[in-house]
């Protein structure tokens, strides 16, 4: 199965994308996880991609093209994958159809994710991860056992740096002037399943369920 998740930032993309490769045993590929890792390596790429992500800006479209293009030919993609957080342009959504036509393979389901915008902000600034092994949780909605405390692997739990409430507002705004664009792309080829983000993590990933 090949998946496509897309809703603004903070629609719960990243929570539902790791429960639905798990389940479907496909690769979950997050363009934001591989810039995050490239950054951290500090490599020529991650560099030119860190300053951009700490202002909520798009990272070029040729520097993700080609990292995705790289991702999608390792083995663990071959049984299947869900992408979460590409394509956010409609160059990028044209670039992946020439990527799948190359590989003679197709989309299953584009899953659109929609939570409005003052439901956003409220939380995503409660949103944290664990630094080790990156499991999400919300100080509210999903809320550690301890305080700051991975329940998982005992690591800290920190707030990404473009999660404050003006970053978030550039990636709303960055979400409408750009990515919605992507909806209509998908509607032409009759792939997108419309999903109500806005309950907690297990009623909408029934519903996701249910889309599929
Ligand atoms: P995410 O973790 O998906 O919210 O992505 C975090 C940040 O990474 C975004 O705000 C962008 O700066 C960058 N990013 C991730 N995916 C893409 C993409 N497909 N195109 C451009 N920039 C991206």
């Amino acid at each position: 199965m090949r998946l496509i998740l897309v809703g603004p930032p903070g629609s719960g993309k990243g929570t539902q994308a790791k429960r639905l490769a798990a389940s479907r045993s496909i690769a979950h590929v997050s363009t934001g996880d591989l810039l995050r890792d490239a950054a951290a390596r500090g490599t020529d790429l991650g560099r030119k991609a860190d300053a951009l992500m700490k202002q909520g800006l798009l990272v070029p479209d040729d520097l993700v093209i080609g990292l995705i293009e790289e991702r999608l030919g390792a083995p663990d993609c071959a049984k299947g994958f869900l992408l979460d957080g590409f394509p956010r342009t409609v160059g990028q959504a044209r670039a992946l159809d020439g990527m799948l036509a190359r590989r003679r393979v197709q989309l299953d389901h584009v899953v659109l994710l929609e939570v409005p915008d003052e439901a956003i902000v409220e939380r995503i600034t409660g949103r944290r991860s664990c630094s080790k092994c990156q499991t999400p949780y919300h100080v509210t909605f999903v809320p550690p056992r301890r305080s700051g405390v991975c329940d998982k692997c005992g690591g800290e739990l920190t707030l990404r740096s473009d999660d404050t409430e003006e970053k978030v507002r550039t990636r709303l705004a960055k979400y409408h002037q750009e990515t919605a664009a992507v909806i209509p792309h998908y509607e032409a080829q009759g792939l997108v399943r419309r999903v109500d983000g806005t309950g907690a993590p297990d009623a909408v990933y029934a519903a996701v369920e249910k889309a599929l």
